[in-house]
């Protein structure tokens, strides 16, 4: 993974602009600071304050693992909307034969957001502080992000952009989490994986790719993969069409009708989960709270895997571990870990059949 040192709190910075302070520099707090920054003649200066060693990665670009790949094509991962081909070129120019439609490694789109920021540390109004932000205090002129190494930074305004919030690990070590450091993979005996999601395929990727040979059991409630990525172009929504403020039972009948229209134009549901995808937030926000609750007991978890997909190459992947025999699923809940002599045991509730 190739980081850049954070700049040096000395580095000159254009003490005379308006300054804005991001806390976090994972992949929003850096696409941000490009976006501010990417008109040298904007007036502006931005401090990002980032408690990790790498820029623009956060927890799901720091991963070294080749086989975890971006769940988006090359060609919707631009950093600039109004320039979409933006990552595809600086694949190009670092001799990456990529193609709009193929889907890269998540260790190389750090290394794009990384590279974002270089460029625009020349002019003086961007600075990086390698610290994390322990506070941050309204003052009469703007704010004020206190840092764990003592340094308190003024600003005008500040952004959080701190994402995803890390599990806690777990006190007792049985269960090692998807996104700490990567354990030490096991040669032989089984792995029980809990939950079914990108990160359980992440997980099934890396042990198989290191030589697993024992199986793998992927234990969620309902058993559900993630569908694959197919070719296909998001079904063309006008906001007008979409029914905001309806209930659940309305919004989700409306999307099946939007699968139906796709495929009848000779595409697939994924154009209409796609087509629908810039409207997400205006129909989340004027769904009834009720009906937001319900969605998230029955609904969420089949939205997921038919929004989050898998890229062809993944799930080969695993299709091939499933078919062999090597890894199954379990539908059932997790129940809790526990030691038995050198053997852990995993604990589940079973609520279904085993899925084939
Ligand atoms: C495993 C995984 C895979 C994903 N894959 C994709 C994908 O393929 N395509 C896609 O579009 N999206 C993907 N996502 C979604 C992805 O999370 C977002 O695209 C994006 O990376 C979120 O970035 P973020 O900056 O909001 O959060 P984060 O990436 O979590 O970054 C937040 C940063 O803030 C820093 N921080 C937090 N608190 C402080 C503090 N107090 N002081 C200083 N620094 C602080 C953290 O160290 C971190 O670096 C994935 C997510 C995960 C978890």
């Amino acid at each position: 993974m190739k980081t850049i040192a954070l700049a040096d709190t000395s580095a000159p910075h254009a003490a005379h602009l308006p300054h804005v302070v991001i806390i976090g520099g994972g992949a929003s707090g850096v696409l941000l600071a490009a976006h501010l920054l990417r008109d040298p003649a904007t007036p502006l200066r931005v401090t990002v304050i980032e408690g990790r060693h790498m820029l623009g990665c956060g927890v799901a670009y720091s991963t070294s693992d080749p086989g975890h790949l971006l769940n988006t094509r090359v060609a919707n991962m631009s950093a600039f909307p109004d320039d979409p081909d933006h990552f595809r070129r600086w694949l190009g120019a670092r001799g990456d034969d990529a193609t709009g439609a193929c889907f890269v490694g998540r260790a190389t789109y750090g290394a794009y957001m990384t590279d974002l920021l270089a460029p625009l540390s020349a002019d003086g109004r961007l600075r990086c502080l390698r610290a994390t932000c322990t506070r941050l205090v309204t003052t009469r002129v703007g704010v004020a992000a206190h840092l764990d190494d003592g340094q308190v930074i003024p600003a005008d305004r500040a952004v959080l952009a701190t994402g995803h919030v890390l599990p806690e690990p777990d006190p007792e070590g049985l269960v090692h989490g998807a996104w700490q450091e990567a354990a030490p993979p096991p040669q032989g005996g089984r792995v029980v994986i809990i939950g079914s999601g990108l990160s359980m395929v992440d997980q099934a990727i890396s042990l198989l790719s290191h030589g697993h040979r024992g199986e793998i059991v992927a234990l969620s409630r309902r058993a559900q993969l993630p569908r694959v990525h197919a070719a296909g172009a998001p079904l063309p929504i006008s906001r007008a069409e979409v029914p905001l403020g309806a209930p659940m039972s309305f919004a989700l009948s409306w999307l099946r009708d939007l699968a139906a229209r796709a495929e009848a134009q000779g595409g697939t549901w994924r154009d209409a989960v796609d087509g629908v995808r810039p409207h997400l937030s205006a129909l989340w926000r004027a769904m009834p709270v009720d009906d937001r609750a319900r969605f998230l007991r029955h609904a969420a978890p089949w939205w997921e895997v038919h929004r989050h997909r898998l890229p062809p190459e993944s799930a080969a992947t695993l299709q091939r571990a499933l078919d062999s025999g090597q890894m199954r699923q379990l539908a059932g809940s997790f129940d809790g870990a526990s030691r038995d002599g050198a053997i852990l045991r995993a604990h589940c509730a079973r609520a279904g059949p085993i899925a084939s």
